[in-house]
């Protein structure tokens, strides 16, 4: 079976598990994960199943990727911080969706293979930092949306404080066994903290490597 007909498939899969935002599902269908995946995991690149990457860390599973997307209600003109850059594939889904991403990861290793990938792809709206998460980006605060993609211990207030007033953050919350996605919404100066499905994420950590 060629790429594109596995591709078909998975989105056809993520459709049947509940992913309906069309948006979300087309976006899925555009980014190539072939691309963001270890040569020998190649031919599981479409399956709906996280997978093994450079510096142990992984690569999301398609259903999660899509899941978080579409809990972010994004809008085109929207700019969205994600941490935890990786292999870069959540990153190239979020592109076509929005005005920009900002990313940053704390593996120098990661963030090079992953800025080489968006320029293969033309993706000229992301921009890259090496960097720790934590601190955010504050030059470029307020965003409409953050996207964490490591699981923290807590819900991180630096990064509360960098959303605009009505924005909302995505992020895996909790310890090993038992972190929960949660979405939270900053509305005026109040946090309101919305538990969306339990998750197994790699840990957040501090400062960077490399
Ligand atoms: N978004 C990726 C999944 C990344 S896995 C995908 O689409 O598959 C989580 C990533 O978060 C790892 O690469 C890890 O190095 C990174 N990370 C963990 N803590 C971080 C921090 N404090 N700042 C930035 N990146 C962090």
């Amino acid at each position: 079976m060629s790429d594109n007909s596995r591709k078909i498939r998975l989105v056809m899969e993520l459709r049947r598990a509940g992913i309906n935002d069309t948006d979300v599902l087309s976006a899925i269908e555009r980014v190539p994960r072939e691309i963001f995946v270890p040569e020998t995991f190649r031919d599981r690149a479409y399956e709906d199943t996280a997978l093994p990457i450079a510096c142990g860390q992984t690569i999301s599973q398609p259903y999660v990727v899509a899941f978080m997307t579409a809990a972010l209600q994004l809008r085109k003109r929207m700019l969205v911080l994600e941490i935890g850059t990786g292999c870069g594939y959540q990153t190239a889904v979020l592109s076509p969706l929005v005005r920009r991403v900002y990313t940053i990861e704390r593996q120098r290793e990661l963030l090079v293979e992953a800025t080489r990938r968006f320029k293969e792809l033309g993706l000229t709206n992301v921009v890259t930092r090496f960097g720790d998460g934590f601190k955010g980006w504050p030059e470029v605060a307020p965003v409409d949306r953050i996207l964490v993609t490591a699981a923290a211990k807590e819900i991180p207030q630096v990064l509360v404080d960098q959303l605009s007033e009505g924005g909302m953050m995505i992020i895996p919350v909790g310890g090993p066994g038992n972190q929960e996605i949660l979405r939270v919404t900053r509305r005026e100066g109040r946090v309101e903290t919305e538990p969306l499905m339990p998750v197994r994420f790699v840990p957040m950590l501090g400062g960077t490597e490399g």
